[in-house]
């Protein structure tokens, strides 16, 4: 409920409540920008994704286009728009290398490029090299299972050492395991 907002249509000062005007019933757009912010969740790097799904599919229920094929063209446009919004902000905080980007421009970490520093890394490229020889002479379902698994251990483990980093605000230390990070995510993604 966020009571005391001018209303884009009926321009009263007014009570909105699930993105509606009490006064005229017009839906009013979402204000917030940041993806945390419109899910209205804290800001840490572990999320509960229970509560975000359940938070996201409350939002695109409001805002869902099809609620809105008899309503004026404003309406739409708003309905459009905002559930083009919802959906990338559910997507980037789905993605643990977006997710992380968004925290850390949140704190005001200049981020740098990550692919110039990789190669840096010489103990990680070659770590990430041997990961994906190993797994481009997978043959058998048990050994993809083997891996995969592996992999989802090191994601955990850099998970909670982000998480760690973020709430010591560490940022510089949180940006390199990114790096890492986006690796294994995508070296999981290609084994699915
Ligand atoms: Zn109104």
């Amino acid at each position: 409920m966020r009571p005391n907002q001018t209303c884009w249509y009926c321009q009263k000062r007014t009570e909105v409540i699930n993105f509606q005007c009490q006064t005229c019933n017009k839906i009013q757009k979402i204000k917030e920008a940041n993806p945390y912010d419109i899910f209205d969740t804290e800001k840490t790097f572990i999320l509960n994704f229970d509560d975000l799904e359940e938070k996201f599919l409350k939002l695109q229920s409001i805002f869902h286009p099809d609620k809105f094929v008899n309503a004026d063209s404003n309406q739409k446009q708003i309905s459009i728009a905002e559930s083009a919004k919802i959906n990338n902000a559910y997507n980037v905080l789905m993605n643990n290398v977006d997710r992380l980007k968004v925290l850390l421009d949140f704190y005001g970490f200049k981020q740098d490029d990550k692919e110039g520093k990789s190669f840096k890394d010489p103990d990680l490229l070659e770590e990430i090299m041997d990961l994906q020889s190993k797994c481009m002479s997978i043959e058998h379902e048990n050994e993809k299972q083997k891996i995969k698994n592996e992999i989802k251990l090191q994601i955990g483990s850099l998970e909670n050492e982000i998480e760690k980093n973020i709430k010591e605000k560490v940022f510089s230390k949180a940006q390199d395991l990114s790096i890492k990070l986006s690796y294994l995510e995508k070296i999981r993604k290609d084994l699915k």
